[in-house]
C-alpha cells in the first residue's frame, strides 16, 4: 500500500485562497481530518527564515474526536495478540529504514539541524521500535506454584488504555519515538500532540503506521498547543500522560494529569555537565565537548552546556576549545558541508542572545562571541555562532538556567570532591559525564553523581533503547524513565491472580 497522503499535498482544511502555504491538520482514524480549523500556527524554514506552513490548533472538539477514536479501537487492539502487534511494528521498522532520508530531510526543514544529525536521531527513533517488536518477551509473567498447597498465582500486564504523548520541538521524530512504539506494542492506543514548530515529522509517522498495518484509530496525531494539551490532560478517557519538554511545562503537565487520575512521567530542562580531568585525553575530549555542546546548535536535552575544569587543565582546554568552536562551519542543515545549523525561532534566537548578554553582564568572560555570526548571504535565518564563556560561577544565570542554544560555559574548580558538589547542587540532574583515564576517579564520580544518565569519555551518555532515559531531580517528574524496560513497566499495569483448584478425584484423573 502506498504512503497515504504525501504532506506535499496542500490542504486538508480550507486555506486562504491566495496561500501557497501547505496547510497541517489532524491524523484521526488513519486519516487527515480537518476539524474546525479555527485557530493556526505557522511553521517556518529556520533556515531561511521563511514561513512554510500553517499547522491547525486543536481545541476541545478535535482532542475529543482523537481520544474518542483511540478509546473505540482500543478493545480490539488490545485483543490483539502481542505476535500479530510486533509484526505491525517490525513492518513499521522496515517503512521507517525505506523513508529514513526523507524522514531526516522533512525534520532538517522545520527543525534546521543537519540531515546527518536528524538521520543519525532518527536511527535512535528506530532502535525504540525494535525494543518494541520483542513485546511477547517482554510482556512474559511471573508464575509462583504452590502459593498454598494446590493454589498457584501469577501475575500478568495488561494495557492501561489510551495513552497521551507531548513532545518538544528538539526531536521531532525520535521523542515520540520514545513512547508509541512500546505504548501499542503493549496493547494500548495512542494520541500524540507534537511540537506545533515541527508537525510534519509526526504525521508522516502516522502515515508509515498505517501503511504498515496499524488499524486506524490506534495511533492518532492531534496538532496545536496548550489548548490541546489541556483539554488531553483532563479527559476522562485518558489512563496515561508522557511528557517531554521545558521544565515549568513539565511540572504542570504532572501535577494536572496527576490531579485527574492519569499515571503520568514528565521530562523536563537540564544542564548537563563534562568534567574534565587534568589527565583527559585531551583530543578526543575536546573533539566530544564540541559535538556535545555544539550539535544540533545545542537544541539537546542532553546537550553539555557547562565544562568542569579541574585543577589546572582550564587553559590549555579554553585555548583548544576556542579555536575549534571559532571554525564550527555555520549553514542551513541540507548542505552536507554544515555542521551547526540555525535554532528553531526568532524568538528562541532572541533568547539565547540574551543569555549571552546576561552572562557578559554578570562578569563572565566570552571568549568566543557568537552572537552575530551568521553564514554568509543568509541574513534571515535564526543562526548564531557558538559562544564560549570562561570563568563562570553557580550564580550567574548563565550557570543556573538552561539557555538551550549554542553556548558553552566553563567553571574552574580545584578537585573532584568540587566538582561533584557543584553538579549534586544544580537543580537539574539529567545527564553528567567525566574525561578521566582513572579508573578510580570515573568509578567514583559515576557513583555519586546526582544524575539519571551518567558517562565516562562519552560526549552524550544517552541510553540505547533497551536500557530506559530519564533524568533526575527537576529533569523529571514522575517515577518512570521513558522507553526500554522502564517503558514497559509505565505503558502497562500488573493483575495477579491466585487460583485454587477443586482436589476432588475423578474418573480417570489421579
Ligand atoms: P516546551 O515545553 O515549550 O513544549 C513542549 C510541548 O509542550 C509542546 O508540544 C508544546 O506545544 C507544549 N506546551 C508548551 N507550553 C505549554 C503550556 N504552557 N501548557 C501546555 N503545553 C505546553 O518545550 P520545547 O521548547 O518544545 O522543547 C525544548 C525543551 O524540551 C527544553 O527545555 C529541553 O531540555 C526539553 N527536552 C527535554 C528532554 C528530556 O529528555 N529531558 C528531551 C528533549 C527536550
Amino acid at each position: 500500500m502506498a504512503a497515504i497522503s504525501n504532506l506535499d499535498v496542500r490542504n486538508e482544511f480550507p486555506a486562504d485562497s491566495t496561500s501557497e502555504l501547505r496547510q497541517l491538520t489532524h491524523f484521526i482514524a488513519g486519516r487527515y481530518t480537518p476539524g474546525q480549523a479555527r485557530d493556526f500556527g505557522k511553521v517556518f524554514n529556520p533556515a531561511t527564515g521563511s514561513h512554510v506552513a500553517n499547522v491547525a490548533f486543536a481545541s476541545g472538539k478535535e482532542v475529543e474526536e482523537a481520544v474518542r477514536t483511540a478509546c473505540l479501537a482500543l478493545p480490539d487492539w488490545a485483543d490483539t495478540t502481542p505476535l500479530r502487534r510486533a509484526r505491525v511494528l517490525f513492518r513499521f521498522k522496515e517503512l521507517l529504514e525505506r523513508d529514513a532520508k526523507e524522514i531526516a530531510e522533512i525534520i532538517s526543514r522545520e527543525h534546521g539541524k543537519t540531515v546527518v544529525d536528524a538521520r543519525a536521531a532518527l536511527q535512535r527513533g528506530i532502535e525504540v521500535v525494535e525494543f518494541a517488536c520483542g513485546i511477547p518477551h517482554l510482556l512474559k509473567g511471573e508464575i509462583t506454584e504452590d502459593v498454598g498447597r494446590g493454589i498457584d498465582s501469577w501475575s500478568v500486564r495488561q494495557p492501561l488504555g489510551v495513552c497521551v504523548g507531548i513532545t518538544p520541538f528538539n526531536f521531532p521524530a525520535m521523542v515520540p519515538m520514545w513512547m508509541f512504539p512500546v505504548a501499542i506494542a503493549c496493547g494500548n492506543t495512542f494520541v500524540l500532540k507534537p511540537s506545533e514548530k515541527v508537525p510534519s515529522a509526526a504525521l508522516r509517522l502516522a502515515e508509515l503506521l498505517t501503511e504498515a498495518g496499524l488499524p486506524n484509530g490506534v495511533f492518532n496525531v492531534v496538532l496545536g498547543g496548550q489548548d490541546a494539551v489541556e483539554a488531553l490532560l483532563k479527559h476522562p478517557y485518558v489512563a496515561a500522560v508522557s511528557f517531554v519538554g521545558s521544565t515549568a511545562v513539565a511540572e504542570h503537565i504532572y501535577a494536572t494529569a496527576a490531579a485527574h487520575g492519569k499515571r503520568v512521567q514528565a521530562l523536563g530542562g537540564a544542564k548537563n555537565h563534562a568534567v574534565v580531568m587534568p589527565d583527559a585525553n585531551m583530543d578526543t575530549t575536546i573533539d566530544a565537548l564540541v559535538e556535545a555542546a555544539y550539535g544540533a546548535a545545542g537544541e539537546r536535552c542532553m546537550a553539555t552546556s557547562v565544562v568542569v575544569a579541574v585543577d589546572n587543565v582550564a587553559d590549555a582546554l579554553i585555548q583548544r576549545l576556542a579555536k575549534r568552536v571559532r571554525a564550527i562551519r555555520l549553514g542551513p542543515g541540507s548542505d552536507p558541508e554544515t555542521e551547526m545549523g540555525p535554532l528553531i525561532t526568532q524568538e528562541h534566537l532572541a533568547r539565547v542572545r540574551g543569555y549571552v548578554d546576561a552572562g557578559v553582564k554578570e562578569g563572565a568572560r566570552l571568549i568566543v562571541d557568537g552572537r552575530d555570526v551568521k553564514p554568509q548571504g543568509r541574513d534571515d535565518g535564526f543562526y548564531m555562532g557558538g559562544c564560549l564563556f570562561d570563568r563562570v560561577s553557580p550564580d550567574m544565570r548563565i550557570y543556573r538556567e538552561e539557555i538551550f542554544g549554542p553556548v558553552l560555559s566553563v567553571v574552574r574548580v580545584h578537585d573532584l570532591n568540587s566538582a561533584l558538589n557543584l553538579i549534586n547542587e544544580h537543580k537539574f540532574g539529567n545527564g553528567a559525564t567525566i574525561f578521566t583515564q582513572n579508573g578510580r576517579v570515573a568509578r567514583t564520580f559515576t557513583h555519586r553523581v546526582h544524575a539519571g544518565m551518567v558517562g565516562t569519555n562519552i560526549s552524550l551518555p544517552v541510553p540505547m533503547a533497551f536500557h530506559s532515559f530519564g533524568g533526575w531531580k527537576r529533569s523529571l517528574f514522575g517515577d518512570s524513565h521513558m522507553y526500554g524496560p522502564e517503558g514497559v513497566r509505565f505503558y502497562t499495569r500488573m493483575k495477579t491472580v491466585t487460583n485454587r483448584w477443586p482436589e476432588e478425584k475423578t474418573g480417570a484423573l489421579p
